[in-house]
């Protein structure tokens, strides 16, 4: 049996738990990280690429608060990332927008903007567009488009560099890095915490961090955590490439930057089932064509489904045990524009320093109410 030992055991190597292991391995600390089998479903090789703020934490002024604050991180994070590792991340963050069909729903959005602002003393810096507003600044736009949302620091990436880029980052750093290893027994024995994997890989760590997407589901209650992370099916379709014509990202439409149009805005409840379907391409490829319509003329050349992680309200879950201390969960949806706080100052908070946001309002007892 292989044994290994660090200040951090990391259960998950997606984003979320890159991210973490880039903020501890920064601050000195030594990190494992044990990530699953390419069987596991994984948001993060599946997702839209949004750096995301607008649309987020409407009634829950802290969490629009600390979207914002992970956006505003963004710029230094990836060109950090990108000097250290010369892997190009492809981030564009110059707003986004988000596109109305209906003027009663934008009046909606334009009050809770309103209220929303004040929440946050000010610091929610949207702006609206009318009709001819927004199809002067995006002449793709027309069709049944009432007017949008701008919000200045949305923006867009390649996830899957990203994702690369941490990884590099973080293996320059000393992290020690498992592939294909599946935990499935934990214990805490002398203060120390102590994982096995299926294949017999044994690792001790002062602290654990439980990182595992869905896989929290069954992992999380090893260590007292409550069973509340569920799947939700999003399926996105890609058409050929083009020339530049998309200038900004909206939270359905992006152009990547290699020129191919991502489309996608469907939410399902359908299980643990990451399959594509008929009916979701053409109700998301119907919509889009609703807000471009020169959108209907292009071929579409791959889809794909994936399962987000969600909580029952949607926020990220950040918890430290209470029966087994030392270990925590951290499971979000929004795990790409969370990417760069998590890295920076949710690290901090898990390594125990000072000076840290209070985060309580993400813990899982508010599932109690
Ligand atoms: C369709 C779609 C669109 C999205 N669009 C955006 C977007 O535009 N912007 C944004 O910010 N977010 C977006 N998201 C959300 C984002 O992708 C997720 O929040 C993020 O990927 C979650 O990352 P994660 O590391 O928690 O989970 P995952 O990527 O699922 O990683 C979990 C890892 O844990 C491993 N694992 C599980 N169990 C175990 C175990 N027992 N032992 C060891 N390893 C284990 C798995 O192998 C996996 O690698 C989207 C998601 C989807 C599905």
């Amino acid at each position: 049996m292989l044994k290994k030992e660090a200040d951090f055991a990391i259960i998950g190597g997606g984003i979320v738990g890159l991210s973490i292991a880039h903020g501890v391995l920064k601050q000195g600390a030594s990190v494992i990280c044990i990530d699953g089998t390419d069987t596991d479903f994984r948001a993060s090789r599946g997702n839209f690429g949004l750096v995301w703020v607008q649309g987020k934490g409407i009634k829950t002024p802290f969490y629009a608060a600390w979207t914002r604050d992970a956006a505003r991180l963004y710029p230094s994070f990836v060109s950090e990332l990108s000097e250290e590792t010369g892997i190009k991340i492809n981030l564009s963050q110059n707003g986004g927008y988000e596109y109305f069909l209906d003027s009663k729903a934008l009046d909606q959005r334009i009050a809770e903007y309103k209220k929303l602002k004040s929440a946050l003393n000010g610091d929610y810096p949207y702006e609206i567009l009318s009709s001819t507003e927004i199809r002067s600044a995006e002449p793709m736009v027309g069709g049944e488009t009432v007017g949008a949302t701008f919000y200045p620091y949305d923006g867009h990436l390649n996830p899957l560099q990203l994702l690369r880029a941490l990884t590099e980052s973080c293996q320059k750093r000393g992290l020690s890095h498992y592939l294909g290893e599946i935990v499935d027994m934990a214990k805490k024995k002398d203060g120390v915490f102590k994982l096995v994997t299926k294949k017999g890989l044994e690792v001790s760590a002062e602290k654990v961090v439980v990182c595992a997407g869905l896989g929290a589901k069954k992992i999380g209650p090893l260590f007292g955590f409550k069973d509340l992370v569920s799947p939700q099916r999003g399926q996105i379709l890609i058409t050929e490439k083009l020339p530049p014509i998309i200038g900004r990202p909206s939270v359905t439409i992006r152009q990547t930057n290699e020129g191919a149009i991502q489309i996608g805005d469907s939410q399902e409840q359908v299980g643990l089932n990451d399959n594509e379907t008929q009916a979701q391409m053409s109700r998301i490829a119907q919509n889009a064509i609703k807000v471009m319509p020169k959108l209907a003329q292009l071929r579409l050349v791959r889809a794909w489904g994936s399962l987000r992680v969600m909580s029952p309200d949607g926020l990220p879950i950040y918890q430290q045990s209470v029966s087994m201390p030392g270990a925590f969960i951290v499971t979000c949806h929004s795990g790409i524009t969370l990417s760069a706080i998590h890295s920076a100052i949710l690290s901090r908070w898990l390594t125990g320093q000072k000076n840290v946001p209070d985060l309580s309002l993400f813990s899982e007892n508010r599932f109690h109410a």
